[in-house]
């Protein structure tokens, strides 16, 4: 299948309130310009260096998200045009995104990263670490930054009942946060169990793409 088909055959599994961002890390400008030139906008890319070339070369109604673990020291460089920065993971993160975005006189909207899954490796706060932050008077000071919602990864396994667990912990967690309506989670593998389980943006790569291969 093309990646324009694969495109149309996920939005029409996922209802209108989902919205699909295409995760294009690794791969060429000229596939993503097929899935820009099949109607998708939002673009997920997880390392700093390689979503400035593709943000300098491709046209500019494509709203980039930065799904990938960002260090503070590369906010910069994409705070002039980030749509939405999915992996904030600490309070320090989000100060320096807001005098990023206050030097470029905007106001980035951010994920906060929870950690739901079982394993070690994966980044993220606990529910405790969330709340702090967004019940603290220091966060309310800051004016740039707007926290949208959540963003998560489940268990990289396949036990399903796992993995609906884990969304399920993060939906009944954001529901202390009415007004946070952004729940970023669910990949190729499992997009469809996490809309059932209140998922409003999926992240989708190999789906669309074909497989990653990192050896070039
Ligand atoms: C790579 C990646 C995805 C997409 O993964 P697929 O399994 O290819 O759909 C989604 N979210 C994050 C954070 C990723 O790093």
């Amino acid at each position: 299948m093309s990646i324009s088909e694969n495109i149309n055959n996920i939005k029409s599994q996922i209802p209108e309130h989902v919205t699909l961002i295409a995760v294009s890390k690794t791969k060429p400008n000229t596939m993503l310009l097929e899935a820009y030139n099949a109607g998708q906008r939002d673009f997920g890319e997880n390392y700093v260096q390689e979503l400035i070339d593709k943000q300098e070369q491709l046209p500019k109604d494509i709203n980039w998200h930065f799904i990938g673990h960002l260090q503070s020291n590369k906010v910069k460089y994409i705070a002039p045009f980030v749509h939405l920065i999915h992996g904030v993971d600490s309070f320090s993160l989000l100060k320096e995104i807001n005098k990023q975005a206050l030097k470029n006189n905007r106001v980035i909207d951010c994920l906060l990263q929870i950690y739901i899954a079982q394993e070690e490796t994966k980044f993220g706060l606990d529910f405790n670490e969330a709340s702090q932050i967004l019940n603290s008077t220091e966060f309310k000071e800051l004016k740039n930054v707007a926290i949208k919602g959540f963003m998560a990864m489940a268990s990289n396994t396949d036990n399903q009942e796992q993995i609906k667990k884990e969304f399920a912990s993060l939906k009944t967690f954001s529901l202390q946060y009415p007004e946070l309506t952004i729940l970023s989670f669910g990949m190729s593998s499992d997009y469809l169990l996490a809309i059932e389980k209140g998922s409003t943006m999926i992240r989708v790569g190999s789906s669309i793409f074909g497989e990653r291969n990192y050896t070039k």
